[in-house]
């Protein structure tokens, strides 16, 4: 899953893509409003957290342009503590969820963990396909109880795919949601791990869909 922070504190915006890197996520960020409105118009992230007191053009504007212009991904805004009209204000501009400054950096990371899941239709952080489970919460993947060892990238993956289960992802969807903006893309990568992926986990589970992508399904009958 793919999210942009749009922070213009640097210290900040550091703390919270190294703490979303590390729980899983690829992470683009931007340091004032009009790169952050930019990228958020013309990339496709999963979500995305936006500081509402930002320079060049600040929070409320970019949200409201994002949602005239039908960008529609989950947006967590950062607002000051005490300041309950822009909470209102953010939310009445099109924002999902709110966290108030100074904040914990767990509570973002389940702030995030919901929107995405909410957003995908899941109620719980624990997404299951036939025996295998995703723990977003833990980062972690089982099949029929058993703990599988992934890398971050075949994790990211596997978690893209059950986020959108029973639906056909392309290769071009992947690429753009699997790395940030300034990797080198291939989607000739992507079957490289998507070949990885199924000597770890069953590999009926994840179906090639002909000239369009691949396909994360519950079996018919798991042996
Ligand atoms: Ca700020």
């Amino acid at each position: 899953m793919r999210i942009l922070v749009v922070e213009d504190d640097k210290d900040l915006n550091r703390q919270l893509v190294s703490a979303l890197e590390e729980a899983g996520y690829v992470v683009d960020k931007a340091f004032d409003g009009e790169e952050g409105h930019f990228l958020g118009d013309t990339e496709p992230y999963d979500m995305v957290i936006l500081d509402l007191g930002l320079p060049e053009m600040d929070g409320i504007s970019v949200l409201e342009q994002w949602r005239r212009d039908k960008r529609t991904m989950p947006v967590l805004i950062l607002t000051a503590r005490d300041r309950w009209s822009d909470k209102v204000a953010g939310i009445d501009a099109g924002a999902d969820d709110y966290v108030a400054k100074p904040f914990h950096m767990e509570e973002i990371l389940a702030r995030v963990r919901a929107l995405l899941r909410r957003a995908s239709g899941n109620a719980t952080s624990e997404l299951e396909c036939g025996k295998l489970l995703v723990d977003t919460k833990g980062a972690r993947v089982l099949y029929d109880g058993t703990a599988i060892k992934m890398t971050s990238l075949e994790y990211r993956l596997l978690s893209y795919l059950i986020h959108h289960k029973g639906k056909v992802v392309s290769r071009t969807e992947l690429v753009e949601h699997l790395y940030d903006q300034d990797f080198d893309r291939d989607s000739n990568t992507i079957e490289v791990f998507v070949g990885r992926l199924r000597k770890k986990i069953p590999a009926s589970l994840i179906r090639t869909v002909r000239g369009l992508g691949y396909c994360l399904t519950e079996p018919d009958n798991e042996g």
